[in-house]
């Protein structure tokens, strides 16, 4: 499934292309809403392109790459997605721009609302028994809904980033 470019949908204000060492991190930043797509192969020039063209942030682990290019990178210094997350949220303040469970995780595509006639048959049948408020994605076609998957990432950013237990709502 190919990466989703340049999504006119920009609620957070920000845009990230991620390193081929940052897949997990690419795949947060998405959960919690914010456009980000992920260059696994293409390397740094590949990178500095897409930050160019669709004016994109580079994170990455390469140090010499950020400090190269300071005005169109962040240098992420953790080895562990946690304290990626936290480097992140302290100089760019995540909470206040996130628009959670807003972006597909797996493509970065915006999600669509969906009711509940329409994900009949295409959720597990409890699911649409039980969920109120579904989504999916128009590109990768994904199902998404409200329910324990949501309520474990919440409490990970809570416990994670300190973030208060309200910050989802
Ligand atoms: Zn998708």
């Amino acid at each position: 499934m190919g990466e989703r470019r340049g999504s006119q949908c920009d609620q957070t204000g920000m845009k990230f292309v991620c390193d081929s060492m940052l897949g997990r991190l690419a795949r947060w930043l998405r959960i919690l809403g914010f456009d980000c797509t992920y260059e696994g192969e293409g390397g740094e020039s590949a990178l500095l392109r897409l930050s160019v063209s669709e004016e994109r942030t580079i994170l990455t682990r390469n140090r010499k790459l950020a400090r190269a290019h300071p005005e169109r990178s962040m240098w992420i210094e953790s080895e562990r997605v946690e304290g990626q997350l936290s480097e992140m949220d302290r100089s760019l303040h995540l909470r206040r721009r996130a628009v959670p469970f807003s972006r597909c995780s797996v493509c970065n595509a915006p999600l669509i609302p969906a009711t509940r006639e329409r994900v009949k048959g295409k959720v597990p049948y409890y699911v649409y028994r039980t969920c109120e408020a579904f989504s999916y994605c128009p590109v990768c076609h994904h199902h998404y809904w409200e329910g324990t998957h949501h309520e474990a990432i919440k409490r990970k950013m809570t416990e994670l980033l300190k973030w208060p237990e309200d910050w989802a709502d």
